[in-house]
């Protein structure tokens, strides 16, 4: 977990990484943030984020972006919506975090096991049109290793994965390629162009 104590040293501005963010294409609602803290106690990851949305869209403002790029905030977002239903100022929390998770993807801050995830399973989604989370895991530990794969079993998650398994919720077969799946990555690969255009 990040240091959360406040430090006396003077705060440097630097404005450059605020424009970076405010040019994603969701980028530009961390501006009209009041910093009221309503996505904050209302986020059930709260509590295992680095930090809060509300104190994200702050360092981002103060140009901290090893702090926000290297934080687990986005990571740890579920996309639960419950913050974008209670901001007052209706800003679109989940669309900033996946902007975010994007962006540090593409710049290389991917040092969480989450951002490894994160890849496995959209990569697992191209090359099928579906997910099978036998394919997810095998991307998973070729980025990240067996070595996390013990530290989520020693979490508990070896009997949640029998259970899973004992109840066919996880196929051990990999499941058809979906009926069009050339067209679905037609209209990916050109979203993502658009979005790479639109961002210069
Ligand atoms: S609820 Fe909305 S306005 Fe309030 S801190 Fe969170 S993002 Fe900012
Ligand atoms: S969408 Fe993400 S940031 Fe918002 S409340 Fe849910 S988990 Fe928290």
């Amino acid at each position: 977990m990040v240091d959360n104590k406040i430090s006396s040293a003077p705060v440097k501005y630097d404005n450059s990484f605020a424009k970076e963010i405010y040019a994603l294409e969701n980028g530009h609602y961390a501006q009209i943030c009041m910093q009221c803290g309503m996505c904050a106690v209302s986020c059930a990851t709260h509590d295992i984020m680095d930090y809060s949305p509300r104190r994200l869209f702050n360092l981002v403002r103060v140009g901290k972006k090893e702090e926000v790029m290297r934080s687990n905030t986005m990571w740890m977002c579920t996309a639960c919506c419950m913050c974008k239903v209670r901001c007052p100022r209706g800003i679109p929390l989940v669309d900033v975090m996946h902007d975010l998770k994007a962006m540090a993807i593409k710049q290389g801050y991917v040092d969480y096991p989450h951002a490894a995830f994160h890849q496995a399973f959209w990569q697992e989604a191209f090359s099928r049109g579906r997910v099978f989370e036998g394919g997810i895991m095998a991307r998973f530990i070729l980025k990240r290793g067996l070595g996390e794969i013990k530290k989520l079993l020693a979490l508990g998650m070896k009997d949640m994965g029998m259970g899973m398994l004992k109840h066919g919720r996880v196929p051990l077969v990999p499941p058809r390629k979906i009926k069009g799946l050339k067209e679905l990555q037609q209209i990916i690969q050109r979203a993502q162009a658009l979005q790479e255009k639109e961002a210069k």
